[in-house]
Parts: C-alpha cells; sequence; structure tokens
C-alpha cells in the first residue's frame, strides 16, 4: 500500500515566539510510526533552519516554493541546490495560492517540478478547480490540464505526491465531502494509469487539502484514493496531531 501522508503548510504565517510553540507541540506528541504515516511540515523559508534543527526527526521539512532553475541572479528567490545543501528532503510546488496570486502557469509549475526533481528534491504537486470551474463541470478538465504540464516535463514520479487542493476548499471552512474528494482522487488515479502507466497510478499518494480539520479527517482518510492530507490552518494548532494520526 501507499504510506500515509501528512503534510502542513504554515504558509506565511508565524512570528518566532509562534513557531517555537508549535514546535514543542509536535514534539510533545506521541506520533503513530514511520510505517503508519510520513509527516512533513512546511515553515516560512527564514524559520526552515530553528524548526529543522528543534523539530523530532519523525517530522520532515518541506519549503513551500523554490526557483524553477539553477540558481543565480533571481532576487528574492531560493533554489533548490540551497534547500538541498540545508538538508531539506521535501518542496511545495504549484500551490493555488502562487497560481491565482505570483500567475504561475501550469507550465512553469511542470518547469519547476522537474528541476526540483532532478535536483534531488521531493515534490508535493499541487492540482486544483476553482469554485468557477467546479460549477462549470470542468474539474477534471482542469485538474487533468494541470497533471498533464508536470507529466510531460518528468519521466520518474517516484519522488512526487500529488496534492489535490480544490480551490474553494481552501482556507474557506468549507471543505470537500469525502465523496467529493475521492470522486476527483479516483480520477486522477485513472488519469495516472491511462497516460502514466498502473504502476505509477498504483504507488503515487493522492493526498488532499482544504479546510481539513480534526473532526472531519477521519472519514476523508477512510475515502479509497486518499492517501493524506496537505493542512493549512489546522497545521498551525494542536489539533494538527489529531489529524497525524487518522493515518491509523
Ligand atoms: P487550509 O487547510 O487552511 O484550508 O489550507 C489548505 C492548503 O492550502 C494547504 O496547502
Amino acid at each position: 500500500g501507499r504510506l500515509f501522508f501528512v503534510g502542513g503548510n504554515w504558509k506565511c504565517n508565524g512570528t518566532s515566539e509562534e513557531v517555537k510553540k508549535i514546535v514543542s507541540i509536535l514534539n510533545s506528541a506521541q506520533v503513530p510510526s514511520k510505517d503508519v504515516v510520513e509527516i512533513v511540515v512546511s515553515p516560512p523559508f527564514v524559520f526552515i533552519p530553528s524548526v529543522k534543527s528543534e523539530l523530532k526527526p519523525e517530522f520532515h521539512i518541506a519549503a513551500q516554493n523554490c526557483w524553477v532553475k539553477k540558481g543565480g541572479a533571481f532576487t528574492g528567490e531560493i533554489s533548490a541546490e540551497m534547500l538541498l545543501n540545508l538538508g531539506i528532503p521535501w518542496v511545495i510546488v504549484g500551490h493555488s495560492e502562487r497560481r491565482a496570486l505570483m500567475n504561475e502557469s501550469n507550465e512553469f509549475v511542470g518547469d519547476k517540478v522537474a528541476y526540483a526533481l532532478s535536483q534531488g528534491l521531493k515534490v508535493i504537486a499541487c492540482v486544483g478547480e476553482t469554485l468557477q470551474e467546479r460549477e462549470a463541470g470542468t474539474t477534471m478538465k482542469v485538474v487533468a490540464e494541470q497533471t498533464k504540464a508536470i507529466a510531460d516535463k518528468i519521466k520518474n514520479w517516484d519522488n512526487v505526491v500529488l496534492a489535490y487542493e480544490p480551490v474553494w476548499a481552501i482556507g474557506t471552512g468549507k471543505v470537500a465531502t469525502p465523496a467529493q474528494a475521492q470522486e476527483v482522487h479516483a480520477e486522477l488515479r485513472k488519469w495516472l494509469e491511462t497516460n502514466i502507466k498502473a504502476e505509477v497510478a498504483a504507488k503515487t499518494r493522492i493526498i488532499y487539502g482544504g479546510s481539513v480539520n480534526g473532526s472531519n479527517c477521519k472519514e476523508l482518510a477512510g475515502q479509497n484514493d486518499l492517501d493524506g492530507f496537505l493542512v493549512g490552518g489546522a497545521s498551525l494548532k494542536p489539533e494538527f496531531i489529531d489529524i497525524i494520526k487518522a493515518a491509523e
């Protein structure tokens, strides 16, 4: 089976005091063992070194973004090489906030995923439709196009986790129902089977993100094609531990 995966995306939140508190909550929790769940937290870049040095080893670190190619004269960017140099194993790529607010196109996201993988990072690649797209009945078309733009640029899916994050569910408290999530996850898996190969479809973890919390996580986790979560708001709170425990 696929190892359950729980990521906590802290987004652009936190002071050093708040980060200390989150770290101590995580460090004092009894989390399931690493053959039950893979746990990743994603602090803002500036907090990564302290979080990495203070967190217990069962928590891995993901950056929230990285540059699309080798570093150099790209003011304000952080390169994949730098993340690796610091021993950061994971990066989130193509989050809907970056797609919408920083105009990251499908092709740009595909290039980023490819470059990060080529350097040895593991990638949480995000896809998801807006409310307008869902209401227009184009959900699957949109997420398939986003996934294809990534698939076109990579050959090996071993180090990719695909995160389905419907934009209308992010930060809204409007979580997808387990059936809605399962439907898209199953379609995405079918897409991988048809367009890549059966082995990739069977092995690739497809995780859900969008208003996941301590009370809705268990039922979502019970869906066949849902292999974990990418958590925003609730990853800054003690209930993140309950979400991790949904793996059990
Ligand atoms: P929320 O859990 O705050 O809805 O955010 C989800 C998300 O965007 C994780 O990347």
